[in-house]
């Protein structure tokens, strides 16, 4: 199976375990990590909105309590939107454990990916060099 086949059926079972009750938007998400294991995550909400998190923050924190530190690859899919984009600041979550050449896939309900590199998600991104220059 490809791993953007693989990456999709794991976004896609992770979704529907979401907690979304406030906004209906479950989300899901997946990561192919450095450790060649997949780490799933969907988007749990609060009635104190924003103490909910997406779910990129649920599979990153997964992999990260798993011992891995770094994505080669994540995908994540959303019920009623097709080719859900990462927010803002899950971009910025993920660029903190990927590459600029690191793969997002985006996918529709049928598997299809939409796929563009960290650097194209997150062009001009706060990173490390940007902070080392004080
Ligand atoms: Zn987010």
């Amino acid at each position: 199976m490809a791993v953007t086949d693989t990456l999709f059926e794991a976004a896609r079972a992770a979704m529907a375990r979401a907690y979304a009750p406030y906004s209906k938007f479950p989300v899901g998400a997946a990561i192919l990590a450095e450790d060649g294991r997949v780490y799933e995550g969907a988007n749990i909400e609060n009635l104190a909105f924003p103490q909910g998190w997406c779910a990129e923050c649920t599979a990153i924190g997964a992999m990260v309590m798993a011992g891995a530190k770094r994505i080669v690859e994540i995908g994540v899919i959303a019920e009623k939107m097709a080719f859900c984009p990462p927010c803002g600041g899950c971009r910025q979550k993920i660029l903190e454990f990927a590459s600029p050449d690191t793969r997002i896939h985006l996918y529709d309900a049928a598997g299809t990916a939409r796929t563009m590199t960290m650097d194209e998600l997150l062009p001009f991104s706060f990173q490390t060099d940007t902070i080392d220059r004080g």
